[in-house]
């Protein structure tokens, strides 16, 4: 789990993305003024504190009490995203320049992560981290089809960018590589995805450990077609042994049904 754990403290952009820590208590909600680095507008916004408790999706989404990914403020005038707090001289030249620009006016409506990807664009950040603005943009938007794609595609294109440039064996690679096949199952590529899982299985750094779980766990369900999304406990149950999972899979049975006459 250490690599997991550590994806999610790399997952983040920004100040506020070091906040993400696993502790047993919920996820604060404060109420903050501060001024846009862009056009200086002041105004309130929602900004996370404290500690939070949950499950993660396959694709990171953090589910549970806390359904979304780290608040960002977002300008009510010029629409930038504030995606650090300090920005340099050159970066605030270049946000500045980001916001002025067509596409990114037109995606006001788009969701805070989006908008953080494509100022990652602008200010040419490391794939890996550009991928991960989009692949929280699909947790935001995945209520509309077409954003969804769209996310899921700019993450996959952006992860796979980071596998090819990647040097050496590390935990970014590995999280990409992980990232990459998930995006593919979720796109329905179930093939390719397969073929990346299995492909992953033979690699070190995926035996005999929860990454390599979690790519057997994804081979089986794109045998299966499926390309919904699922949760880490899922890949730990997945790896008990026969008479547990039967018995996890009839506890779960008789608690749908008790669902269901609930309704
Ligand atoms: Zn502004």
């Amino acid at each position: 789990m250490k690599t997991l754990l550590l994806l999610l403290l790399l997952a983040s952009p920004g100040a506020y993305a070091q906040q993400i820590p696993a502790s047993t208590e919920g996820r604060t909600i404060i109420e903050r003024e501060i001024a846009c680095p862009v056009c200086g507008t002041q105004f309130y916004t929602k900004l996370n504190a404290g500690s939070a408790s949950y499950d993660q999706r396959l694709d990171l989404k953090p589910v549970g009490d806390v359904n979304g990914p780290w608040l960002l403020p977002e300008c009510p005038k010029c629409g930038f995203v504030i995606f650090k707090a300090g920005l340099t001289k050159a970066e605030l030249a270049r946000c500045k320049a980001a916001v002025a620009l067509d596409d990114y006016k037109k995606a006001l409506k788009r969701s805070s992560y989006y908008r953080a990807g494509l100022l990652y664009e602008q200010l040419e950040k490391p794939p890996f981290s550009v991928a991960m603005n989009f692949l929280k943009a699909s947790w935001q938007e995945e209520h509309d089809p077409v954003f969804l794609k769209e996310d899921q595609e700019l993450a996959l294109r952006y992860f796979s960018d980071a596998v090819k440039a990647a040097k050496a064996q590390n935990e970014d690679l590995q999280n990409a590589q992980l990232m990459r096949g998930e995006l593919m199952r979720r796109l329905g590529k179930f093939g390719p995805a397969k073929e990346h899982f299995r492909a992953l299985l033979g690699q070190p750094g995926f035996k005999k450990n929860f990454l390599g779980d979690i790519a057997a766990f994804q081979v089986k369900l794109c045998e299966k077609e499926d390309a919904q999304p699922h949760v880490f406990q899922e890949v730990r149950d997945f790896t008990k042994p026969p008479h547990v999972r039967l018995w996890i899979l009839t506890k779960k049975f008789f608690a749908d049904l008790a669902a269901i006459f609930a309704k």
